[in-house]
């Protein structure tokens, strides 16, 4: 097993970097270096860019649009795009519904939507988790009854990230109640958001953000064409996709970037009269999370060169990649937030600041750093919790 990039790799790494280093608008790569988490302008603009390339679908085959690269080529470029740090693609799109269609969709859907998804001239949304249905997802219950050529559909998801930013939606629905597996009575079907019937309403996180919604359905009409595959199988859609949202979802690049954007700024910041840099304990504690992040690249490339040989199918290690992955996503924003120390409390900056009229006490990315520190602990429930993906590395990698 080579776990080296090869001289091509390497040339292609360098080519990544450049056209990102070219072509990203100052005033994003901007925003993002202080921080700030892409706006959807932001990450339209720069999808778009991308796909002028020919690399805004990058894990789909050349005959759909995609660049057609290897699985490490795609890490690569994963791995640049967050530790530019520049914008992600629009996950939706591309790593969920984009290998869906290809899969599963029929001619006209694929022509209908797959173009439209590359350059985000659709923003998808997911409507899968339910109030009673998150990592037991089988239990949905939103329903579709068929009447002539089209579902009326009822019921309500909740989790609906950008939800309120999206044009559609796809959904799973309970089309048989009466199924024998509760797997086998649901379908998957694409559903446009304008729609009369769709309400959405915000939930707000512990970040201040609105990213995640409700979702409610009162009899929305959708025509039986815009479902994808067979009546009553969606669990098999379903479940390739889940396996693909996962795939990705360590996010190395971010956390590298967050350990190098620390270690930056560990020169400006002082502890006990010293640049914080030199700090022993602070030191300590950049030298293990650099430690895991090295073995989890590791494991990264170990998974990836088994796919490459053609070893791998569905890799049950990509559970370990998502959880280690997360809980060093975690690791390194938290690290982020600590070098701003006081200065990272956002609240008490914001109302100390309008109490005294003083310009603001803390530094925007000291801010920032917390919010993104607050938002990602969601990292360890979103794409499956990571208690589930213990159970997935207990059974299938470990075969307890
Ligand atoms: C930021 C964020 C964005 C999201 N975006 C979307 C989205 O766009 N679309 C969408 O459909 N969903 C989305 N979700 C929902 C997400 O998929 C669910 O939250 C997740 O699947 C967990 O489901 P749940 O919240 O119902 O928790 P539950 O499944 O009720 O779990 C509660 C707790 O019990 C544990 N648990 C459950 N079952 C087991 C078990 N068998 N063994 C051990 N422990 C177990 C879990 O690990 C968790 O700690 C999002 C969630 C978050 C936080």
């Amino acid at each position: 097993m080579d776990l080296s990039l090869s001289p091509d790799e390497s040339a292609f790494r360098d080519e990544v970097r450049g056209f990102i280093r070219d072509q990203l608008p100052d005033e994003i790569g901007e925003r993002m270096r202080s921080g700030h988490s892409a706006r959807k302008a932001d990450i339209v603009a720069w999808q778009r860019i991308l796909n002028k390339k020919g690399w805004a679908a990058y894990s789909w085959p050349e005959e759909w649009g995609g660049p057609g690269w290897s699985a490490v080529q795609r890490m690569i470029f994963l791995e640049e795009i967050q530790g530019a740090p520049a914008p992600e693609v629009n996950p939706f799109n591309i790593t969920m519904l984009g290998p869906v269609l290809i899969q599963f969709g029929s001619p006209e859907q694929k022509a209908r939507f797959l173009p439209r998804a590359a350059n985000l001239d659709d923003w998808w949304c997911q409507g899968f988790s339910e109030p009673g249905a998150g990592s037991d997802l089988a239990a949905l219950k939103t329903a579709a009854r068929r009447e002539g050529d089209e579902y009326v559909v009822n019921g309500q998801k909740i989790w609906t990230s950008t939800a309120h930013q999206a044009d559609w939606c796809f959904v799973l629905v309970r089309t048989d109640p009466h199924a024998a597996k509760r797997q086998e009575g649901i379908s998957f079907v694409l559903i446009d958001m304008k729609t009369p019937g769709i309400t959405v309403r915000p939930i707000v996180s512990i970040d201040g953000s609105h990213h995640l919604n409700e979702v409610f359905f009162d009899e929305v009409r959708v025509p039986v064409a815009m479902r994808i595959g067979e009546e009553n199988k969606g669990w098999d859609v379903a479940k390739f996709l889940l396996g693909n949202e996962r795939t990705g979802i360590a996010r190395l690049g971010k956390s590298k970037e967050r350990v190098k954007f620390a270690k930056e700024k560990a020169r400006e910041m002082r502890a006990h009269g010293r640049p914080l840099s030199e700090d022993h304990e602070f030191r300590r504690r950049i030298a293990q999370l650099e430690t895991e992040l090295k073995s989890l690249e590791i494991t990264q490339l170990r998974v990836l060169s088994a796919q490459k040989a053609g070893e791998g199918r569905q890799d049950p290690l990509t559970a370990v990649l998502k959880l280690k992955g997360t809980e060093l996503l975690q690791a390194t924003t938290e690290l982020a937030m600590d070098v701003g120390g006081p200065l990272s409390m956002p609240d008490w900056a914001d109302e100390l600041e309008a109490l005294s009229n003083e310009p603001e006490l803390g530094p925007v990315w000291a801010t920032e750093a917390t919010r993104s520190y607050l938002f990602l602990r969601a990292a360890s429930i979103y794409g499956g919790t990571n208690e589930i993906m213990k159970n997935i590395v207990s059974k299938a990698v470990l075969g307890l």
